[in-house]
């Protein structure tokens, strides 16, 4: 378990590349700037250079083109350069599971050979694409079954952009090359980085995936249809309002610090009081109307009467939402799921004080697709089971 007065360090093992192996740039996941600069690079003359990042934006992004060779209105010899520079790669899907609710998770290969999953969540008026920021997680909370696994590296900007290209791809969601109303269909109208890893220690990345992702003459996702979901990592949460700008969700879990060191360890680098202050100023900052605390249901730890109105005064001030969430299993697992009476007493509790009190409904549990069930089961450098209980203080 993590000492308290050590620092918890972003232990990232490989550092990301933008290249592939014959040096090619990946244009998939560059801001604008970005593309710009580096079609300026390959010889584009300046003057064009705003022209074709335009261009190249909108094949890529508008219509879900992977090879240059189809981008018909830039010149052949053009095409070719483009051809010999840059690539256009997305994730590869290694397996992909349909639940029988209709959610599909996606196990997906990036370079150096690393897992992660993306899960596609269906609903009657939304789509939601539940995408990951890292493999693995530095973090250690001890309910969690991605924060078991070892191995981690940042996503870069491409593979997180990529999750949605991809999920597009097998949802056939791109229009026909030429369709005057590309916005019609919309199966991934939501994106939450919900996903394995902590997004906002790898924020840089993740924060250019979303400008992406935002671009109003691309994907066009709105930011308020992006849910950035972090245990708490603090100095970074005025940042995300301010340069992201998307909706927050906030893994509290615990009304005590006692409790909350154990749960969400990183709690005792910031704690619930200092986490609440900087949430407080989130709405203002990020112009959205309220954050989302997520709690998930543990048999006996945090599921009390006590636990919910302590809840509830904590957050007092703070326009919120409570995203109950009952626990999902995982193999080893050191907790249990709260009884349904337990998180509808509990839930009754918070609605009474006047908080929206949604019980997630688990989505995709027979293909353990639900929430903290991600881990690539290919991935073999994971803790044993006695490691995972002396993390949980049992
Ligand atoms: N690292 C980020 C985002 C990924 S986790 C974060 O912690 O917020 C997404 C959500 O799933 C978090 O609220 C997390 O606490 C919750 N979660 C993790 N494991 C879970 C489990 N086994 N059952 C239910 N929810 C879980
Ligand atoms: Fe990491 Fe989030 Fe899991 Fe904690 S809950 S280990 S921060 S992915």
């Amino acid at each position: 378990m993590t000492d308290a007065s050590a620092p918890i360090t972003q232990d990232v093992l490989t550092i990301p590349r933008k290249t592939s192996q014959d040096g090619k740039i990946n244009l998939i996941g560059l801001t604008r700037v970005q593309l710009r600069a580096a079609l300026i690079e390959a010889g584009t003359p300046e003057k064009q250079a705003k022209m074709r990042e335009g261009q190249i934006w909108q094949w890529i992004y508008i219509w879900g083109v992977r090879d240059f060779g189809e981008m018909t209105n830039l010149a052949k010899s053009y095409r070719a350069l483009l051809e010999e520079r840059f690539e256009l790669r997305v994730p590869e899907i290694v397996s992909r599971q349909v639940s029988e609710d209709g959610t599909r998770k996606y196990l997906l290969r990036i370079q150096g050979g690393h897992e992660v999953e993306a899960v596609y969540i269906p609903e009657e008026t939304r789509g939601t694409l539940c995408v990951s920021s890292q493999v693995g997680c530095t973090l250690t909370c001890t309910f969690c079954h991605t924060g078991t696994q070892k191995l981690v590296r940042n996503l870069t900007a491409g593979e997180i952009v990529g999750q949605l290209l991809v999920a597009r791809d097998d949802l056939g969601e791109w229009p026909e090359k030429g369709a005057t109303n590309t916005a019609a269909a919309r199966l991934v109208s939501n994106v939450v980085l919900m996903g394995m890893g902590e997004p906002l220690y790898n924020f840089d990345n993740v924060r250019d995936a979303m400008h992406v992702v935002m671009d109003g003459e691309g994907l066009s996702l709105s930011r308020r249809r992006i849910t950035l979901s972090t245990s708490g990592v603090v100095p970074e949460i005025a940042k995300t309002a301010e340069e992201i700008g998307c909706l927050l969700a906030v893994s509290f879990h615990a009304t005590t610090d006692e409790v909350r060191d154990k749960l969400v360890p990183i709690n005792k680098r910031w704690n619930i009081e200092t986490l609440l202050n900087t949430l407080r100023d989130y709405p203002r900052l990020s112009n959205s109307e309220r954050i989302t605390f997520e709690y998930v249901m543990l048999k006996g730890v945090n599921d009390s009467d006590e636990d919910a109105r302590r809840l509830v005064r904590l957050i007092r001030g703070i326009p919120a939402k409570i995203n109950l969430i009952p626990f999902n299993e995982w193999p080893n697992a050191p907790y249990e799921r709260s009884d349904w009476e337990r998180i509808e007493a509990f839930s009754e509790i918070v609605y009474k004080a006047g908080y929206a009190s949604p019980v997630r409904k688990p989505r995709g549990e027979d293909i353990m697709a639900a929430c903290g069930q991600l881990k690539s089961a290919t991935e073999r450098a994971r803790k044993s089971r006695k490691e995972i209980a002396a993390e949980a203080g049992l």
